[in-house]
């Protein structure tokens, strides 16, 4: 028997409490903070495909997706492209959209190391926030207003994203009539950021997206090896940026906070690059 409850919309099977069974449509309807890992028993689903495996058209049909994660081509990371990939494979992700701050190098030396597995993404800071772009193609230079670094992505067909519109701690943080500004231009906002310091951030996210009826993205913003896949989704077989626009609507988020100590290796990595210790 399954129970809906208003404050708490997920679906809960009232004789197991722990159990929760994500919505099709979670962006309507989760309080990610809530959801902690999706147990695999429901009856609608198959275990997920693992990195490098084949996927054969009889099994699995769904991919598990790291959307939110940097290298150490962005100024605030040491991970070397060949080190997330290795975290990927370890961690059972399927397809990870690597998301360098203002550039798309990083993503372009794993896609080499890993064609088939890497979607080049980029992380760009645009006059009033930071947008969270996927299936990129040329880079876009950070700086410029939020209309035309849209306007740019979706010439190339990219798909995009706001980073953490909430997480007032970041420089990339969103105001409100801005937000509200580019809402019906954008495919989805990061409802859940592994990486926010308050689960309070994260519900605001949320809340936006119901209130603006957009898709929600969930993602580790992973610095290190370690948060890759902290939050990440579980999306239906995709290839291209328009399928991945369609898939998300039933897509299951499986999602945790990281500790707030992972904030450290990023001030470290910013350190240590400015001292030239460490060089891509
Ligand atoms: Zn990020």
């Amino acid at each position: 028997m399954f129970i809906q409850n208003i404050r708490d919309p997920l679906i809960r099977d009232s004789n197991n409490p722990s159990f929760v069974q994500a919505p099709a449509q979670f962006n309507n309807c989760f309080p990610a903070e809530n959801l902690g890992f999706i147990p695999y028993n429901t009856p609608d689903r198959l275990p997920p495909p693992r990195f490098f495996t084949k996927v054969s058209p009889m099994t699995p049909y769904i991919y598990r997706v790291e959307t939110h994660c940097h290298t150490i081509y962005s100024k605030d990371s040491l991970t070397r492209p060949a080190d997330l990939l290795a975290a990927c494979r370890k961690k059972g992700i399927d397809r990870v959209i690597i998301t360098d701050h203002n550039t798309i190098s990083g993503a372009l030396a794993a896609q080499k190391l890993d064609p088939e597995h890497v979607i080049v993404g980029e992380e760009i800071m645009t006059r009033a926030g930071e947008l969270l772009a996927a299936f990129v193609v040329e880079e876009i230079p950070p700086g410029l207003t939020p209309l035309e670094t849209i306007q740019r992505l979706r010439q190339q067909g990219a798909f995009i994203s706001v980073s953490h519109p909430f997480d007032v701690t970041r420089s990339g943080h969103w105001k409100l009539p801005d937000l509200l500004e580019i809402a019906p231009l954008v495919d989805a906002v990061e409802v859940f950021n592994a990486r926010c310091f308050s689960a309070k951030m994260n519900e605001q996210a949320q809340a936006f997206a119901v209130q603006q009826d957009l898709l929600g993205t969930v993602g580790s913003d992973a610095h290190t090896a370690f948060e890759v896949g902290t939050a990440s989704l579980e999306v239906p077989l995709f290839e291209t940026a328009a399928d991945f626009r369609r898939h998300l609507r039933s897509a299951h988020p499986r999602v945790r906070r990281s500790p707030a100590w992972v904030r450290l290796s990023s001030r470290y990595a910013v350190i240590a690059k400015k001292l030239g210790m460490v060089r891509v």
